[in-house]
């Protein structure tokens, strides 16, 4: 398996650094045959290359099996014609990765931020929605119609909505067999109006499953009360990113949230959190969600080439990143004393001595 890897920008580097060395040790010990090819992306590439990400560097992810993208900063992207590209975008639009797949649990070991223990996952569509950058060919969906009126527009779509419901039923189909769809249906009537009926109607092919839904604002509200009573959430795509980040804290730290964007024929290991860059360079930042993104992408390569020893690859970093938490052998944010580096040395060593 030929993964690209990009550490971005923040944190990255020293999470990908961490995440990495798991990544060699896991090929040794499951006989993976792993090679990572690093590449850069985001502002290094915009220094060197003069553009945050590239074609060249698309195709070199089109000729691999996944790609591990580090955090991006974004928020600091702000004009395409100077090159500045938001690389998370640019990979989910051109690899057409419409799954964001964001699990979200409590560990033992680790302090969560509710009364109950939860295992659930936000499944976010990635491809449209209120993301302006995503819903046109060229130029953004937002309008500057006078200095000062804006007007974003919101585009949602009978075939992203038919995909992204299928993948929530298979994902429940393996777990608590629970769909929760979450919408605004009751303001935009249209839009989230065809996002339920398309998940209800997907839904009759899987009788088995239970299925209801819930208002975005009342779904937050749940959340914190009852984290416990979901299994997969299904959403459009600002809510889910919006979700995803407050079960991710939930569960104890956003540092702990891995993601897989996932598509037909691609997928991308992400960390659901951003860049970070008020604890940049510190060495304190929690690789443990870049690690977890990873064994997800591990994951999805053995399902898709029927090799076994993916997924139990993808078991073994789950289970250590378990041991750590249990052993507190973690970083700040989620009580530990240990730092990056040091806590991908204690991951290596405890996943290659089980
Ligand atoms: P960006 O502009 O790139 O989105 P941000 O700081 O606005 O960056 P996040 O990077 O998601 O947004 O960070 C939100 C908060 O969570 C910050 O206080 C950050 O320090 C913390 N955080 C994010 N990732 C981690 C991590 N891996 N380990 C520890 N803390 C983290």
């Amino acid at each position: 398996m030929k993964i690209i890897v990009i550490p971005g920008d923040g944190i990255g580097p020293e999470t990908m650094a961490a995440c990495d060395e798991v990544l060699s040790a896991v090929s040794q010990k499951f006989q993976l045959g792993l090679e990572l090819e690093h590449a850069i992306a985001g502002h290094e590439s915009l220094k060197s290359l003069g553009a945050t990400v590239t074609t060249e560097l698309l195709e070199k992810v089109k000729n691999s099996d996944g790609l591990m993208l580090g955090p991006m900063a974004t928020y600091d992207f702000k004009d395409e014609s100077k090159g500045e590209i938001n690389p998370s975008m640019f990979f989910r639009k051109k690899l057409d990765l419409f799954a964001n797949i964001r699990p979200a649990k409590t560990y033992p070991g680790i302090a969560k931020r509710t009364a109950s223990d939860f295992d659930l996952i936000v499944l976010r569509e990635n491809t449209e929605g209120f993301y302006a950058d995503r819903n046109v060919e060229s130029g953004g969906s937002e309008m500057l119609i006078t200095p000062d009126v804006v007007i974003s527009l919101r585009r949602i779509t009978r075939q992203c909505c038919e995909r992204i419901a299928k993948s929530a039923f298979e994902l429940a189909k393996n777990r608590k067999k629970h769909v929760t769809i979450v919408h605004k249906a009751n303001v935009l009537k249209i839009g989230d109006g065809m996002f339920i009926d398309i998940c209800r109607e997907t839904a009759k092919a899987y009788p088995d499953i239970k299925v209801d839904d819930l208002i975005v604002d009342a779904m937050m509200a749940h959340a914190v009360r009852a984290p416990e009573k979901f299994d997969v959430i299904v959403t459009t795509n600002m809510f889910g990113d919006i979700l995803s980040d407050l079960t991710a804290e939930l569960s104890g730290s956003l540092g702990l949230a891995g993601t897989l964007n996932a598509g037909a024929h691609y997928a991308m290991g992400q960390a659901a959190h951003g860049s970070a860059p008020d604890i940049a360079g510190q060495n304190i930042a929690n690789p443990l969600s870049q690690i977890i993104s990873a064994a997800m992408l591990l994951e999805w390569h053995g399902q898709r080439k029927g090799l076994a020893q993916f997924k139990l690859a993808a078991q073994a970093i789950e289970e250590t990143a378990v041991h750590l938490m249990q052993t507190a052998q973690v970083t700040p944010d989620v009580g530990g004393h240990l730092k990056t580096d040091s806590t991908a040395l204690a991951f290596v060593k405890h996943l290659l001595s089980r």
